[in-house]
C-alpha cells in the first residue's frame, strides 16, 4: 500500500461541482453548439468530467470524448518498464490531438493529480521520459499555444493531492479543504458564478490595458535574491482573463486565473531570479530555484531539490533556457492570500508573478493571430518543446516598466500593483 493507491471515494459538495462544471463549459471555454471536445483527466475526476459531459451536450456539443489517466500506471512503468522505455511517448495520441483542434475541437483538461506521484522515482528515468512526452507532445502544444481553439483547465480535488496539502488531516477532511480552495479559487461560491467572471475578466482587462497602453521596453524585478531585467518582446501584447481564440470564440483558458501576461524577448533577460515557491513539474518537485540569464538565456541553474530534474528540463532543447512567459498576479489575489502552497501550476502560478521557460503564446503580440512562426522569431518569441512557469513574485518583490530610453515607471510595489498603475 502507498499513498496513491485509490481510496475509498470522499463525496464532494455535489452543488459547487456542478457549478463548475457548467462554468468550465460556459465560460472557460464557451463551448458552441456542433463542437466537439476532448476531455483529458485523471481517473478519479469522474464526477466531474461526468457532469461537464452533461453541460456540454445541454450547450449542444458534437461529440464529447474523455481521455483519462492513472498514476497506478503511471507508476507501473517506472517499476517496472524496460530502460530504453523511457525514452517513448505515445506520439500517435498527440498527432491525433493536433488533428482533433485542426477540426476546430475544444479542449479541456481536468488537473488533479499527485503532484509528488514521482518523487521516489529514479529522477533520470523521470527526466529522459519527461523529455521524450514534451517532444512528442508539439502537435498538440503548438495549437494550444497559437490558441487555434478555444480551451480550458480547470481543477478537480484529486485525494493524493490533497494528502500532500494538508498532510495532517484526516483524509476526507483533507479533500475537503482542497475542495473548498478550488471552489473559493475559481468563484464558484457565489449564486452567480458566470457574472462574477465578469466582473473579473473586466479587472484584469483593465490591468492589461493599462500595460499595453505604456508598453515598456521591459520589466525589472527586484526582491530577496532576484534582481532580473526581463526584455519583452517587439509589439509584444499583455492579456488576461477572457480572450478570443484563432476560431473566433473568447474563452478562459484557466480556470482559476488572476495574471496578466505576455511575451518576453527570447534574447534580452539579464541577471539573476530566485523562485518564491516551489515548483511541481510533472511529479517531481523542484525547490529552491536559482538562476543566472545572460543575453536571454540561463547559463547558471541551481536547485536545492530536484536540481537534477531542472537541469534535464532546461536541457530539453534551445528554447528551453529561455522565456516564453512573464506574467503579474499581485500578492493580494485570492489564491495568494489563502496562504497554501497547491503545488500545481495552475494554483501557484496565480498567486505570485512569474516567468515562464520554454514556448511563447503567439497570441501575445500586437495582431497575433495573424503572424506566422518566422514573424514571431523575429519579434523574439521564443520556441520550444517545454513552457513551464515559476513563481518569482512575493510580497517583498518590486517591479519597475523601463522604456527604450531607460526612463522607469513603477509597476509593483512590494508585491502589489503601483498606485498609479490602473
Ligand atoms: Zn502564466
Ligand atoms: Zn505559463
Amino acid at each position: 500500500m502507498n499513498t496513491h493507491q485509490t481510496v475509498a471515494a470522499v463525496s464532494v459538495d455535489e452543488n459547487r461541482l456542478d457549478r463548475l462544471a457548467e462554468l468550465a463549459v460556459r465560460v472557460g471555454l464557451n463551448l458552441q453548439p456542433g463542437q466537439d471536445l476532448l476531455l483529458t483527466a485523471p481517473l478519479e475526476a469522474a464526477p466531474l468530467v461526468r457532469r461537464i459531459a452533461i453541460h456540454a451536450y445541454q450547450a449542444g456539443a458534437g461529440l464529447v470524448t474523455p481521455l483519462f489517466a492513472d498514476p497506478e500506471v503511471t507508476l507501473a512503468r517506472f517499476r517496472h518498464g524496460a530502460d530504453d522505455a523511457f525514452d517513448r511517448a505515445p506520439g500517435w495520441l498527440y498527432d491525433a490531438m493536433g488533428k482533433a483542434f485542426d477540426a476546430n475541437t475544444a479542449r479541456l483538461a481536468v488537473v488533479g493529480d499527485d503532484p509528488m506521484l514521482l518523487a521516489g522515482e529514479d529522477p533520470e528515468k523521470v527526466g529522459r521520459a519527461n523529455k521524450a512526452n514534451s517532444i512528442a507532445y508539439t502537435p498538440a502544444r503548438e495549437r494550444i499555444t497559437r490558441f487555434d481553439i478555444n480551451w480550458n483547465l480547470v481543477a478537480w480535488p484529486g485525494s493524493a493531492w490533497a494528502g500532500r496539502m494538508f498532510p495532517k488531516l484526516p483524509h476526507a477532511e483533507a479533500v475537503a479543504r482542497l475542495a473548498d480552495a478550488i471552489f473559493a479559487a475559481s468563484r464558484v461560491d457565489g449564486d452567480d458564478p458566470v457574472g462574477a467572471w465578469k466582473a473579473h475578466n473586466a479587472a484584469l482587462r483593465a490591468r492589461s490595458d493599462w500595460m499595453n497602453a505604456k508598453s515598456f521596453h521591459s520589466l525589472h524585478f527586484r526582491g530577496p535574491g532576484t534582481d532580473l531585467m526581463v526584455g519583452l518582446a517587439d509589439g509584444h501584447e499583455w492579456m488576461g482573463g477572457a480572450s478570443v481564440a484563432r476560431n473566433g470564440i473568447t474563452c478562459n483558458p484557466n480556470i482559476p486565473s488572476e495574471e496578466v501576461f505576455t511575451t518576453p524577448h527570447a534574447a534580452r533577460t539579464e541577471g539573476v531570479v530566485a523562485a518564491t515557491k516551489p515548483l511541481s513539474h510533472m511529479g517531481s518537485l523542484i525547490d529552491g530555484i536559482r538562476v543566472r540569464f545572460e543575453s536571454g538565456r540561463i547559463v547558471e541553474a541551481h536547485a536545492s531539490r530536484g536540481e537534477e530534474v531542472l537541469r534535464k528540463l532546461i536541457d530539453t532543447d534551445e528554447g528551453a533556457a529561455r522565456l516564453g512567459e512573464v506574467a503579474l498576479v499581485p500578492n493580494g489575489s485570492p489564491i495568494a492570500q489563502s496562504g497554501l502552497l497547491f503545488y500545481n501550476t495552475l494554483f501557484d502560478e496565480n498567486a505570485a508573478c512569474h516567468i515562464a521557460l520554454g514556448q511563447c503564446y503567439s497570441k501575445c503580440f500586437r495582431d497575433g493571430a495573424r503572424l506566422d512562426a518566422g514573424e514571431i522569431a523575429a519579434r523574439g518569441g521564443n520556441t520550444s518543446a517545454i513552457h513551464v512557469d515559476w513563481m518569482i513574485g512575493s510580497a517583498d518583490i518590486d517591479v519597475d516598466g523601463v522604456h527604450a530610453d531607460g526612463s522607469r515607471l513603477p509597476v509593483f510595489r512590494k508585491g502589489e500593483w503601483a498606485p498609479d498603475a490602473r
